[in-house]
C-alpha cells in the first residue's frame, strides 16, 4: 500500500488563497487506485491562515525590491506583512502528518510558497517564477521525504 501526502487543492478542496481549488486529473486517478492512500494536507490552512486570504510569495535574495533583499526566504503577503510564522507552522504540521502516517512520498502543488517545488513565484507578485521551494516542500525534503510536483507526475 502506497501512502502519499498530497496538496489538498489538487484533490479539489477549495483551500487556495482565492477560495478555489486546482483539481488534477492524474491525482484524482491515483485516488481511485486500491493500493494507494492519499493524505490531503493544506499547510497554509493548517498554519492558521484564513480562506480566502491575501496572496503571499517567498522573497528571494536577489536584486530587485528592498524587502526581498532584507528578508530572503521569508513569506510576505502582497500588502507587505510578514506571514512566515504561519507558513512555518503549516510546514511543521504537514511534516508531523507525513511522519505519523508514514507517507512514502509527497505530491505538492507547483508554484506555491508552501507547496511549490523547483520553481516558485519569485516574490515580486508579477507572475514570474524563479528557482526555489515552498516552505513545506523545503522542510519535507530536509527531513528526507521525496517530493514531486503534480507536473512531475
Ligand atoms: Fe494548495 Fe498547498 Fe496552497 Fe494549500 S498551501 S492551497 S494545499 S498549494
Amino acid at each position: 500500500m502506497k501512502k502519499i501526502l498530497v496538496s489538498a487543492c489538487l484533490l479539489g478542496c477549495e483551500c487556495r488563497y482565492d477560495g478555489k481549488s486546482k483539481p488534477c486529473e492524474k491525482i484524482l486517478a491515483l485516488a481511485e487506485k486500491k493500493d494507494t492512500v492519499l493524505i490531503p494536507v493544506c499547510p497554509e490552512q493548517m498554519g492558521g491562515l484564513p480562506t480566502p486570504r491575501t496572496p503571499s510569495e517567498r522573497q528571494r535574495a536577489k536584486k530587485g525590491t528592498l524587502r526581498s533583499i532584507s528578508k530572503p526566504g521569508a513569506v510576505l503577503m502582497k500588502d507587505g506583512s510578514d506571514a512566515s510564522s504561519y507558513y512555518k507552522k503549516g510546514a511543521e504540521m504537514a511534516l508531523e502528518i507525513a511522519k505519523l502516517c508514514k507517507a512514502d512520498y509527497a505530491i505538492l502543488k507547483s508554484g506555491s510558497p508552501s507547496c511549490g517545488k523547483g520553481l516558485i513565484y519569485d516574490g515580486s507578485f508579477s507572475g514570474k517564477k524563479a528557482e526555489g521551494n515552498g516552505v513545506t516542500t523545503e522542510l519535507l525534503l530536509k527531513e528526507g521525504f521525496k517530493v514531486l510536483s503534480e507536473e512531475e507526475l
